[in-house]
């Protein structure tokens, strides 16, 4: 009787490890999908219709380097300038709990930024950035993350202050926490922008990143190569429907 309910007993345990917690709440697994709402940690992905993956960092602070760099409006504002107030925009939503510290390009981060050029200004449909993420599918612990975003000839000053930082804003929000997107069209992390508005990080963008942490942006593991990897790319494109109304 005792063996048959040790059996029993352990029957959960072992399920979780082979799915990885591979539901709704990702790897929330203290204070689950709820900690702060409205998140969209939960909700299906618009893009590619799955439902959203949480992965988290297993510890504070995470390391990011700019890879390259690009000339913007004649010099005037420069790449890695952009990266970085990206990261401090994620920084400062969380009053500076969460920390992100550059590290120089030579050296290996956990979260790399790069440029891609590109042959002429996106239109509908098209790729603004795109991040692959490297993580453990047992336990959806980030292990390394690539952002690449897209830059073009003849940007105007809209396309780099606001759309282009709005893009490196947006991905780091997969570099961070999320393997899919947001349903609503309002939060920084939807899945699909205009190349020339600045996003905000909103409320429920906030929310879904303290819920995947639980609001706790301290260490908690410590940092072991899993033995198991995946690598997913997140791709984050203009609307289907986007038209440029003027040049
Ligand atoms: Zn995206």
């Amino acid at each position: 009787m005792s063996r048959f309910l040790i059996i029993l007993a352990c029957f959960p345990c072992a399920f979780l490890a082979a799915c990885g917690g591979g539901g709704s709440n990702g790897s929330s697994p203290v204070c689950g999908p709820t900690f702060r709402t409205p998140n969209y940690n939960t909700e299906t992905d618009p893009g590619s219709s799955r439902q959203n993956r949480i992965l988290t960092w297993p510890s504070f602070p995470v390391n990011y380097s700019i890879r390259n760099q690009v000339t913007l409006l004649q010099g005037a504002s420069s790449s890695s300038d952009l990266v970085r107030q990206a990261a401090q925009a994620w920084i400062a939503s969380t009053n500076g709990r969460m920390r992100l510290t550059e590290i120089p390009s030579n050296r290996s981060a956990e979260i790399s930024v790069g440029f891609a050029q590109v042959a002429q200004q996106p239109g509908a449909g098209d790729t603004l950035g795109f991040t692959s993420v490297t993580f453990d599918p047992d336990t959806l612990t980030l292990f390394e993350a690539t952002i690449t975003v897209n830059v073009w000839p003849g940007m105007s000053e809209a396309q780099v202050r606001q759309g282009l930082l709005s893009t490196i804003q947006h991905e780091f929000g997969h570099a961070l926490f999320l393997n899919g997107h947001s349903e609503d069209s309002g939060d920084l992390m939807f899945f699909q922008a205009s190349p020339s508005l600045l996003k905000p990080i909103t409320t429920r963008d906030l929310n879904s990143l303290e819920t995947a942490y639980c609001g706790d942006f301290n260490g908690r593991a410590t940092r072991v190569r899993p033995k198991n990897l995946v690598t997913v790319t997140i791709n984050c494109r203009v609307p289907s429907e986007f038209k440029w109304t003027k040049a």
